[in-house]
């Protein structure tokens, strides 16, 4: 206890937005964290994103546009902040310095939250970097969330889909070019652990939903029976893609 605290001594947390010095458990100061966006309702009762007011009235069940009109291999897709200038700062500290404190925090977050999508679980599988950007970056972000998550829960993390394809960056792409630019692009050993298993996908952020489908097709290839998604942000539904 008292190494923990010089060490927080030494190195104390700082507000990930402002910089400014915050508790040892906190990701952000009082101010910045009122900014947050948690995914609240309404949302898609499928891809989990947050819906915009012009879509009218809401039920639990309603769907986005997108989850209307293309096939949905997941069962559904929860996140825990909206994607915006915040909640980058998050991403970002996981994905660019595989920031294991703040991921710890996120997944403390979302295994409050979505209890009952860890209750079905067998185990966890995180979606997987090219290997070529694992060499250019030295570890799969996504591996660093399902750790946390694994800590938590004590569900087991197997590290087998591949990404096979290198696909282009998915930002500036409508959604039928992001469907052809992930397809084919994983690939899994034939593994018995995996046949009637429903699995947690674990990623940082969701956009189109197009790369954790194709990931969810190909565990359900494998013989996987259901396919849940678990990411630290999203992006808003947005009608503009049709
Ligand atoms: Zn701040
Ligand atoms: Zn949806």
């Amino acid at each position: 206890m008292l190494i923990h605290d010089i060490f927080n001594w030494l190195f104390p947390k700082k507000c990930l937005m402002c910089g400014i010095e915050v508790a040892p458990d906190s990701m952000f100061c009082l101010k910045c964290f009122s900014k947050v966006t948690f995914i609240d309702y309404p949302f898609c009762a499928t891809c989990g994103k947050m819906l915009e007011s012009s879509y009218g009235d809401f039920t639990d069940d309603f769907l986005c546009a997108t989850c209307q009109t293309y096939p949905r291999y997941f069962g559904k897709v929860r996140s825990l902040f909206q994607y915006d200038d915040i909640s980058k700062n998050v991403v970002m500290k996981i994905k660019n310095h595989a920031d294991s404190f703040v991921a710890r925090t996120c997944a403390v977050m979302i295994f409050s939250r979505y209890k009952d999508i860890f209750r079905q679980a067998d185990c966890l599988i995180p979606v997987p970097s090219h290997w070529s950007r694992l060499l250019k970056r030295g570890f799969n972000p996504a591996d660093i969330i399902a750790i946390e998550f694994s800590k938590i829960t004590n569900l087991p993390v197997y590290t087998i889909l591949k990404r096979t394809k290198k696909t282009s960056y998915q930002k500036g792409k409508n959604i039928c070019e992001r469907l052809n630019n992930v397809k084919n692009a994983f690939s899994c050993p034939k593994n018995n652990e995996l046949l009637g298993k429903t699995i947690i996908l674990v990623d940082d952020v969701m956009t189109t939903e197009a790369t954790l489908n194709e990931c969810a097709n190909t565990l359900k290839n494998y013989g996987c029976l259901k396919v849940f998604c678990l990411t630290i942000a999203s992006t808003p539904s947005y009608k503009k893609y049709f």
